[in-house]
């Protein structure tokens, strides 16, 4: 018997796959060759020196104690003038704004704040790996609604069926990870419909809103009609800024949704790093062009992935999905072709035999009663790297035909030898 009982909650999920994967290509040794980790989301390139030389100077300015718990107010501020210089609206930074450790903070405060124990909360599957957990650490119970491939869009009718008088909340992820779908304005206001006729509030994580490509808009649900006193919208600088080590992210809600979500947020981390905040105002107040390019930068990293992988023989649709930095793509052939059971087998072998980390789609989705897995014949893969990095992706991924072709081979020869 183990000395400490764990909680019943902590048995309910298991570990992140995605950082899993991580810690499995760092694992890698060095004879392995060389490598790429295309499996968790980060940038591999620098931080933008401007928000860098204003928390160094934060620092030697000895903004080195607890800030605001709710956020520092130049932060908060520079966050109400963004928000309103992209869309609009001026959020007000004293009643409706707060910083948090990240998006990942952000969302955990929103649901426990927002929600009870057995309350409903309507998840989009795929979803984010986090937002199980997060529903399950909240008490309450997800009801699930398919996005399906290619392009990822939901029956509205199975939506409208997901709702009912116990739903309390649903959380929408546009661009969306991991499939790259940007939600159009249409299927935001199907949604919006449904949280006005069943009073549920819609939390959004619009963490990569500055990554749309090929045109796409960005709508936020917020902007539409009778919307804003009913959405938690959460964002942050992970992915805009190229600062995931940062962990700042923010919310804007109405004022009594605040309250609460600030008295979550102070008990569970009592405030984000206050240097690192200065460093993140500055960042918030860079030009507008600093967007255009990030997102110009972005959707040729996209394309460069894209051909390699498409080349390699994973399949997506076409034109592919706008938005975020992710590649979810259908590796039914390869796995097919190595002799593999499933897309987590096959990702675990191309990042130890072949120096490619990806995620298997099956961490997208929640495991059926039946032990199957709508995920099991996906991979993703993230674009948000080097030139360099994406150029020996090409390299090792067009290595991978031979490779898996060599794999079977070498499998069926020891069958036959064992027959
Ligand atoms: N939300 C989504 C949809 C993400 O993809 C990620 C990171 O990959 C996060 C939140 C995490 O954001 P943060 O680094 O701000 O906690």
């Amino acid at each position: 018997m183990p000395a400490i009982r764990t909680s019943a909650k902590a048995a309910l999920f298991s570990e992140s796959v995605i950082r899993e994967m991580t810690r499995l290509y760092l694992a890698r040794p060095e004879s392995a060759g060389p490598g790429v980790n295309l499996a968790q989301g980060f940038p591999d390139f620098a931080a933008p020196e401007a928000m860098k030389e204003a928390a160094v100077a934060a620092i030697r300015g000895d903004v080195n104690q607890y800030a605001v718990t709710w956020g520092a107010p130049s932060l908060r501020r520079a966050i109400a003038e963004r928000t309103e210089a992209r869309y609009g609206h001026r959020p007000d930074p004293d009643r409706e704004i707060t910083v948090a450790c990240g998006a990942t903070e952000a969302m955990m405060a929103a649901l426990l704040a927002l929600v009870d124990p057995g309350d409903e909360v309507v998840v989009f599957e795929p979803f984010y790996e986090n937002y199980g957990p997060d529903t399950i650490l909240s008490g309450a119970h997800p009801r699930f609604v398919p996005l399906r491939a290619p392009y990822w869009s939901f029956d509205p009718d199975e939506l409208a069926a997901a709702f009912n008088e116990r739903t309390r909340a649903v959380i929408i992820n546009t661009p969306n990870n991991p499939t790259g779908k940007v939600f159009t304005r249409a299927e935001l206001q199907t949604i919006a419909d449904l949280c006005q006729k069943w009073d549920v509030v819609a939390v959004t994580d619009e963490i990569y809103e500055y990554l749309v490509y090929d045109g796409a808009e960005h709508v936020r649900m917020a902007d539409l009609p009778g919307m804003r006193e009913r959405t938690v919208t959460i964002s942050g600088l992970s992915k805009t800024y190229s600062a995931t080590g940062w962990r700042i992210g923010w919310l804007i809600a109405p004022p009594e949704a605040t309250d609460a979500i600030r008295k979550v947020h102070n008990f569970l981390t009592v405030g984000a790093a206050a240097p690192l905040q200065e460093g993140a105002a500055a960042a918030l107040a860079f030009r507008e062009s600093y967007y255009g390019e990030l997102a110009h930068s972005y959707s040729a990293k996209r394309d460069t992935l894209l051909r390699s992988v498409r080349a390699a023989g994973f399949v997506l649709p076409d034109p592919p999905p706008a938005g975020a930095y992710y590649l979810l793509t259908d590796a039914s052939a390869l796995i097919e072709g190595g002799g593999f059971p499933d897309g987590d087998s096959l990702a675990r072998w191309m990042v130890a035999e072949a120096g490619i980390g990806t995620v298997p789609g099956s961490s997208f989705y929640r495991p059926r009663e039946d032990g199957t897995n709508p995920g099991a014949p996906l991979i993703r893969f993230c674009y948000c790297k080097r030139p360099e990095t994406l150029a020996l992706a090409e390299r090792l991924l067009s290595e991978l035909p031979a490779r898996l072709a060599a794999r079977r081979s070498s499998r069926s020869s020891s069958a036959k030898d064992a027959a």
